[in-house]
């Protein structure tokens, strides 16, 4: 038995529902706790708790993350109607990630996982693209309204101080129409300048960030410029010393390029844009079972996760006694990206090597065609090629991990 890798710092833990809570026991049992040795904080995150604590063990969660900088959660049910029916809660809690990210003020990237076997839809990309999405305002927390009838619409924007009330006319309505007014937040568009570039510089990776400013003047211009004078300010240095780029276009023109490029760069998007864009590259990637998320915060602080749910449909089948075939990528790449990243902060080369290792005995272990079900669908067909189930898939990783680290 050979000596196992010490994890200096504390990792802080969030376990969560449904079938992701079985694979997470899997992964840590047959993939992690043999070959290291960690402190974690642990936090159980599971919907039961949540509602036993009036949801203090999530705060304590978030806490935790501040205190000791990498947190690891995942796939947590985020309760509605049914599900307080179904879990007998007190109530239909806040989201957790929702909490989370209040309490951490960041942004979320989400990287697809590729693997030689399965081809994205757009022939050109040959590495990930990431995408980064404000979290923040436009038509998620807007104004809207009706017009029932011709009639001038103002708006009044009264000031803090008690200066004057300002009028500006939005609209001179010829007959009905409807309205919305979106807003933004100057500290909100700067925390999110900076973790772009903050990702964009751990990952080496150029950054594009595009909006519509040739028709939106202040509010997407407004965008561009804070983007602008942030990297000019405190990026602009350390981008060229890690002989990355950052450049600004307009949106039509990015997703025109998105079509031609490699890949392996990180897309910065407005709300609306980052929301619909990333469902876009999920799917012309493969299945939102290989797309990692992480949330990183202006502060410093980095939570891992898998992009997908708890994948509810596999436990009932689960709980049935029926086989199930759910897939753990997403979630084991939570764990390396989480321990890549202490190793990193720590200074622990063998950390970060480990996190490596690890990920790379996953992606070998498809590209041998020994899969689950959902990508067997999207893989090269070729007569090796060997659908597995949950634990199966975990059980073959361990063995291809084991075989690595011994090499
Ligand atoms: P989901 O868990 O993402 O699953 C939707 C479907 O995607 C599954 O039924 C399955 O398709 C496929 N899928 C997702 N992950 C997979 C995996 N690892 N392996 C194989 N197939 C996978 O979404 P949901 O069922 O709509 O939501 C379930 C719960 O998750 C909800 O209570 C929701 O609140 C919660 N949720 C949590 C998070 C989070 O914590 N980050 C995010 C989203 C949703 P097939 O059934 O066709 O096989
Ligand atoms: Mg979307």
């Amino acid at each position: 038995m050979t000596k196992k890798i010490k994890v200096k710092t504390t990792l802080v833990e969030m376990d969560g529902d449904e079938m992701t809570r079985i694979m997470w026991q899997m992964v840590k049992d047959k993939l992690l706790f043999p070959h290291l040795d960690m402190d974690i904080d642990y936090y159980d995150l599971h919907v039961k708790y949540r509602d036993d604590t009036d949801d203090k063990v999530t705060f304590d969660a978030a806490r935790a993350i501040q205190k000791y900088g990498v947190g690891i959660k995942c796939a947590t049910i985020t309760p509605n109607e049914d599900r307080v029916k179904e879990y007998s809660l007190k109530k239909a809690w806040k989201s957790p990630n929702g909490t989370i990210r209040a309490i951490l003020d960041g942004t979320v990237f989400r990287k697809p996982i590729l693997v030689n076997n399965i081809k994205p839809s757009v022939s050109s990309w040959k590495k990930p693209i990431t995408i980064g999405r404000h979290a923040y305002g436009d038509v998620y927390d807007n104004f809207e309204m009706n017009i029932e009838q011709a009639g001038k619409l103002e708006v009044v924007f009264t000031p803090a101080n008690g200066g004057r009330p300002q009028t500006t006319l939005v609209k001179d309505f010829p007959s009905a129409g409807i309205v919305q007014i979106n807003h933004n937040l100057e500290q909100s568009i700067l925390s999110f300048a900076q973790a772009c570039f903050t990702y964009a510089l751990d990952e080496k990776i150029d950054v594009w960030f595009s909006t519509k400013d040739t028709i939106s003047k202040k509010y997407d211009a407004g965008f561009r410029d804070i983007f602008d004078r942030e990297f000019t300010k405190d990026w602009k240095d350390k981008f060229a010393k890690a002989g990355i780029e950052y450049f600004f276009t307009l949106i039509d023109d990015a997703v025109a390029r998105i079509m031609k490029t490699e890949g392996g760069i990180l897309w910065a998007l407005k709300n609306y844009d980052g929301d619909v864009m990333s469902d876009m590259i999920a799917s012309a990637s493969g299945s939102l079972a290989m797309m990692t998320s992480v949330l990183v915060s202006p502060n410093g602080w980095f939570e891992y996760e898998a992009a997908h749910g708890t994948v509810q449909k596999h436990y009932y089948k689960h709980l049935k006694g029926e086989e199930t075939s759910s897939n753990s990528m997403a979630l084991i790449f939570a764990w390396t990206g989480g321990l890549r990243k202490r190793g990193e902060l720590d200074g622990t080369p063998d950390v970060v090597r480990f996190a490596d290792m690890l990920e790379k005995a996953a992606l070998e272990t498809i590209e041998a065609g020994i899969m689950t079900g959902d990508l067997l669908l999207l893989a090269k067909k070729k007569p090796s090629n060997r659908k597995v189930n949950t634990e199966g898939f975990i059980d073959a990783i361990a063995v291809t991990l084991k075989k690595i680290l011994n090499d």
